[in-house]
């Protein structure tokens, strides 16, 4: 049996610490809010919305929410993030993607002040990401290698496979996994012979949006398999890019979909709303 990666746990854990760390702030008269704003009222954004303003309730974060009409012109929404950018009682703030198709994305993110881009989206903080200063980190990619550290899995010196080159996982999650001295490859959907490169994974990361694609014909024996998609088949149940069940057979530890890297991308997003308040002195 592998061992299971327990990211429901491990975020509960970095939310406990999370929750002293907001104590303290709040003795030293430092309060963490932040803005969270929604427009129209797409389904899973609505979910994803409520879990983040719950993990701010339970951190002691205080959040406060935007909801704006689906016809909200790009223009006033420009208006809101420049008020808010403003606002110094505002330290974080969290556009919910995606946005309608009337509004440009690229456009609304790069508006937020880098100083307040919790989401570590805005061209400077990638940039600063990418050499290794210090400052927000990009969540999901972030909350992989929270999960491997915390569960004692070594990176330094070994060959991980990240499957995927998504702005927002596979690049910037190659690129953690470079400052923690793994050896990387980046593969995507025109790499050749994609079995026989992930064959060379003590570390496989899979971010690729394709519903169990993989399976144990591309696992190294032994390996370590972290499965970042998230998809629900036709159930209604929630499945990964992964191919749990056979994967599961041949590697040493895995994380399971639901309670993977999904918990972690929230905590480490309550991670840099606390961070903002330090950026922000
Ligand atoms: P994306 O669609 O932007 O990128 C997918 C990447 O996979 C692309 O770079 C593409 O080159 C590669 N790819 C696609 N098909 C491939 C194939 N057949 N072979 C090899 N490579 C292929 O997706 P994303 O935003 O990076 O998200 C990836 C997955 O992670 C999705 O399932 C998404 O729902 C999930 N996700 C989860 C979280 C979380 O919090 N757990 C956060 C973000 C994304």
């Amino acid at each position: 049996m592998p061992q299971i990666i327990d990211g429901k746990q491990i975020s509960t854990e970095i939310k406990d610490e999370l929750k002293l760390q907001v104590e303290q702030l709040k003795e030293q008269g430092k309060e963490v809010t932040l803005a969270v704003v929604q427009v129209g009222q797409n389904p899973a954004s609505c979910v994803y919305v409520r879990n983040k303003k719950k993990a701010c309730e339970y951190i002691g974060i205080c959040s406060l929410s935007y909801e704006l009409p689906e016809d909200t012109s790009e223009e006033e929404l420009l208006k809101l993030i420049n008020e808010l950018n403003q606002d110094t009682k505002v330290n974080g703030i969290l556009v919910q993607l995606p946005l309608p198709k009337h509004i440009c994305q690229d456009k609304v993110l790069r508006a937020i002040s880098p100083e307040k881009d919790v989401d570590c989206f805005h061209p400077v903080n990638v940039g600063k990401m990418f050499i290794g200063e210090p400052g927000f980190l990009p969540c999901t990619p972030a909350g992989v290698i929270q999960l491997l550290k915390r569960s004692n899995i070594e990176i330094a010196g070994k060959e991980c496979v990240v499957i995927g080159r998504s702005n927002i996982v596979g690049k910037p999650l190659a690129m953690l996994m470079l400052h923690e001295n793994a050896t990387v490859t980046i593969a995507h959907s025109k790499t050749r012979d994609l079995k026989e490169v992930c064959k060379r994974a003590d570390i496989l990361i899979v971010a690729i949006g394709k519903p169990r694609m993989i399976d144990d014909t591309y696992i190294k024996e032994g390996a370590v398999v972290v499965d970042v998609g998230i998809h629900r088949n036709a159930d209604n149940k929630l499945c990964g890019d992964v191919d749990y069940d056979k994967v599961a057979e041949k590697c040493s530890a895995i994380t399971p979909v639901p309670g993977g890297v999904g918990p972690m991308t929230i905590a480490m997003l309550m991670r840099n709303c606390i961070e903002s308040v330090k950026v922000g002195e």
